[in-house]
């Protein structure tokens, strides 16, 4: 977001204006700021023959954001069956989709198979099941390196008591299986979570995938997940990318010249492609003072916006209404019937009913993780190309928020008594 002539600008497209044709809230996506990190990702690692950047697509599903990275060239990395069809339905080709699922019955798998999509396999109970019922389908496992990235148990997935993925230590019980049921393994897969800011911890993670590399003589490609980190304040940490692509790309080099051919390369990001792109943009119903706080009251809460109060995320937050003015001190709340704090204390230019507040950052898991909570409407997504903005979903109304309901005719009359 830039300030340009005393008005703030999302992709060069004035963000009060989108407020005044889209209403608020409403979710405003740069699909530059998308291509650029995409182009940044794949710039880190160009020392690489085979490299394939597959969009962790739970991020930001909507069906344009798709199309832009299928136009990039990205593939898309799904996490359940609707996902995988949603890629399709863009037009991604199936072998650029896999699907690396937890927790899924062997049925959702095979659909994916009939689908002619990438199957990554994340434990050996299924990995038996499904090298019984597709013994001639190569596949992907996912193996947990047990390497602990970042302190937040809720987004850290590769430490010892998670739920994801094979332990490093059953590689012998994989190999045995693979042997047994003459299974073709054609990609090793690790996602420890979402919080690399150290390239030597990522790289040590890498280390003993790359250990185990070598059991598996049919490999065509090593996928090492994501977890990159975008700063969400002035000056906080992020992954530094290009240090990372450096190191890993060497490492990447000598590994395939040792196993004696080129694999692929593959990343899944989805935070570090369209955190950034996104702002939710709320309008302020009530500033109230109370003994303790200032609050700003906004026309949203955690049914729009989860992550702050989901996992602590941090969500700067600019009063794009009032530029010029003196900054005062605000808690930042929503209008749910919870405690739904979007941010405390925070320096906010002198904050007026309707004024306009932006959250930045809130392109990856923010329209994702909106619900219909105290039966409100969803926001309406738009996406800023070339400095046009567009509407990419509209908001709900009432029949989005009744559709699927049934009322039952017994009880529509006993009320009429
Ligand atoms: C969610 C997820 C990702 C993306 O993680 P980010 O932190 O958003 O980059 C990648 N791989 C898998 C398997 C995931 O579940």
């Amino acid at each position: 977001m830039t300030l340009q002539e005393g008005r703030y600008h999302i992709g060069g497209a004035d963000a009060l204006e989108i407020v005044e044709r889209f209403g608020a809230p409403v979710y405003v996506y740069d699909a530059d700021t998308m291509k650029r990190q995409y182009r940044r990702m794949t710039s880190a690692f160009d020392k690489v023959k085979r490299l394939r950047i597959n969009f962790a697509c739970k991020a930001l599903t909507n069906l344009n954001v798709l199309h832009i990275f299928r136009e990039l060239g990205s593939g898309l990395d799904t996490v359940s069956i609707q996902e995988v069809e949603m890629g399709l339905l863009a037009g991604f080709d199936p072998h650029d989709i896999l699907f690396t699922p937890n927790c899924v019955g062997l049925d959702e798998i095979s659909e994916a198979v009939a689908k002619g999509v990438r199957i990554n396999i994340d434990n050996i109970e299924i990995l038996e099941q499904f090298g019984a019922r597709h013994p001639e389908v190569p596949v992907c496992i996912r193996i947990n390196p047990h390497i602990m990235a970042g302190g937040n148990s809720k987004i850290s997935v590769g430490h010892i008591d998670s739920k994801f993925g094979i332990s490093i230590h059953q590689v012998p019980h994989v190999l045995k299986i693979v042997s047994a049921l003459g299974l073709k393994i054609e990609g090793l897969h690790m996602h420890t979570g979402s919080d690399i800011y150290d390239a030597q911890v990522f790289l040590r993670a890498v280390e003993i995938l790359l250990s185990s590399a070598g059991d598996f003589p049919d490999l065509d490609y090593l996928d090492f997940g994501s977890g990159f980190k975008v700063a969400y304040k002035e000056g906080g940490i992020a992954t530094d990318i290009e240090d990372l692509g450096e190191q890993l790309s060497a490492r990447f080099s000598e590994f395939c010249k040792a196993y004696g051919r080129d694999l692929e390369l593959m990343f899944e990001p989805g935070k570090f492609l369209v955190s950034e792109a996104g702002y939710f943009l709320v309008k302020t119903n009530v500033v109230k003072t109370t003994t303790a706080s200032v609050f700003a009251g906004v026309d949203s809460g955690l049914n729009h916006l989860i992550r702050p109060m989901f996992y602590e995320a941090y969500h700067h937050i600019t009063n794009i209404s009032n530029p010029g003015g003196k900054t005062r001190i605000y808690n930042v709340v929503g209008y749910i019937c919870e405690t739904d704090t979007f941010g405390v204390n925070r320096q906010l230019s002198e904050v007026r009913e309707d004024d306009i507040l932006v959250m930045a950052n809130a392109g990856a898991y923010s329209f994702m993780m909106a619900s219909n909570y105290n039966s409100r409407f969803r926001p309406a997504e738009v996406m800023v190309i070339d400095g046009e903005a567009h509407l990419i979903r509209r908001r709900e109304t009432m029949e989005d928020l009744m559709r699927g309901q049934v009322e039952l005719e017994v009880l529509k009359s006993s009320a009429l008594m």
